[in-house]
């Protein structure tokens, strides 16, 4: 049976009773554009993903979800480049680094990954459609949509169309827009870049069009749930329903999520602040993977999660919290001919769900565990747990976990294990400072893989380390 949850749709701003379209939800979330490694503002973004899914799953839904990969666009054209390989290598070599880090974050893969360039046939049959319709024109520069034709435009996002004048957000490549608010479906080629054969010339697809063509593809042309970061609300996916429902003449999403911004110390996240920070660049600071879930997991998605130090720890405490809490009911005696935990047991679960149904409230969720927690301890203090009452505590706690993924401590230790990568490339950064007879940095990295375990010992031949609990 399925049970009832409402979502915020950005689509009207509201919060709505949702039901799948056909037999299996269907999931479209934009996915990273491989030319770097994902930063955790992105992973905020994921990690809600991931949360929904399971959420979806653990209410009785059936989901099937599609990731695209941007393998192609101008950031990963410049840095294979620059690095001197083919732009297949370099976006493998990221694509892979992105799954790595998903999983080190415990979140849920996809069932399909589809890559932009391995789709361009399909966007070059909607763009050739639009262009026999008359709402897309080729000009200097591509192929462009016409925004002037679709009427509905800015029904996401809320933009006025006449408070976008001239002059702004104008690529300096799409010069030959008619009007500045249309955007390009498709690039001319451009000297020494990757391009394919289109029967209007030959060029690349613009990065709108690679969402509408794999939606379609994988999930059909009306799909269920599109999210993605409030960032991508205009001009992505407003671009993105323009040209599917000028293509198919149907609506393309029902129901549209979007996730808030991650901030770190209040502020925005940004190289030039130093306070940008990928998964790695917090794995490296020695953070822990379980415990940037939880954090990432605990703020609801509507609201701006603010990362600190601070917030870190209050995660990790409640995470120990949890990992006592479990200990605790390890250790009790079952003193009791019946149960004590039955009645508590019921209401947990049901507090837990109902709070997920009302738009994944997640704060109210954790309150419902932590209630539980504290319910439970004070009947260990006071008579004492009954027959059969841990069994029922821990599939409780299993029953949280379907949705959260973060509490079973066991699963993460395993996750835990040495990252030999991390401890090598550490190693040559101490070298090289010792080499430069910087020996307080030599220092603080030796210090860092202690409290990671790792014991240096230097030899003539070199720097060998071990392991040690
Ligand atoms: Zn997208």
């Amino acid at each position: 049976m399925e049970r009832k949850l409402f979502l915020f749709n950005t689509l009207g701003r509201k919060k709505e009773l949702f039901k799948p379209l056909r037999e299996k939800v269907t999931l479209y979330t934009c996915g990273p554009t491989v030319y770097d490694f994902a930063h955790i503002g992105n992973f905020r973004t994921f990690i809600f993903e991931d949360l929904l899914k399971r959420t979806l799953r653990h209410f009785g839904f059936d989901v099937v979800h599609v990731m695209n990969i941007t393998d192609i666009d101008d950031k990963t054209i410049k840095r294979a480049k620059e690095e001197g390989v083919s732009l297949k290598a370099y976006t493998e070599k990221y694509t892979s680094y992105f799954f790595e880090d998903i999983e080190t974050l415990g979140i849920e893969k996809a069932d399909y990954y589809p890559k932009a360039t391995e789709h361009v046939e399909d966007m070059i049959r909607i763009i050739g459609k639009l262009l026999e319709t008359g709402i897309a024109y080729k000009s200097e520069g591509g192929v462009f949509f016409r925004i002037a034709k679709f009427p509905s435009y800015g029904q996401l996002s809320g933009v006025k169309l006449d408070s976008v004048k001239a002059g702004e957000r104008v690529d300096h490549d799409e010069y030959g827009k008619e009007d500045v608010r249309d955007f390009a479906l498709w690039k001319e080629s451009k000297v020494g870049e990757p391009s394919w054969d289109a029967p209007w010339g030959s060029g690349r697809p613009g990065w709108h069009i690679e969402c509408s063509a794999m939606s379609m593809r994988y999930l059909g042309e009306t799909i269920d749930i599109h999210c993605g970061g409030v960032d991508n609300i205009f001009p992505h996916h407003e671009n993105e329903i323009a040209q599917s429902e000028a293509y198919t003449g149907k609506k393309f999403v029902r129901f549209w999520l979007h996730s808030e911004h991650l901030i770190v110390d209040g502020q925005k996240m940004s190289k030039s602040l130093g306070n940008f920070f990928t998964l790695r660049d917090l794995l490296a600071r020695g953070k822990k993977p379980r415990v940037l879930r939880y954090l990432l997991l605990s703020c609801h998605y509507r609201q701006k999660l603010n990362y600190t130090e601070q917030s870190y720890n209050a995660a990790e405490a409640a995470l120990q919290r949890i990992d006592d809490f479990q200990i605790r009911v390890q250790d009790a005696l079952e003193k009791n001919t019946i149960s004590k935990v039955d009645n508590i047991v019921d209401k947990t679960k049901e507090d837990f769900d109902k709070a997920l149904a009302d738009d994944l409230n997640i704060a109210r969720s954790l309150a419902a565990l932590f209630t539980f927690i504290k319910d439970v301890n004070t009947i260990i203090d006071k008579e004492g747990l009954g027959k059969n009452d841990k069994e029922k505590i821990f599939s409780t706690i299993s029953y949280f976990d379907r949705v959260l993924g973060v509490l079973d401590r066991f699963r993460w230790q395993k996750e835990l294990a040495i990252d030999r990568e991390m401890v090598e490339k550490l190693i040559e950064e101490r070298n090289l400072a010792r080499a430069k007879k910087d020996y307080s940095k030599a220092d603080t990295i030796r210090n860092r893989l202690r409290e990671m375990g790792v014991i240096l010992e230097d030899t003539p031949s070199g720097t060998r380390w071990k392991f040690v609990e």
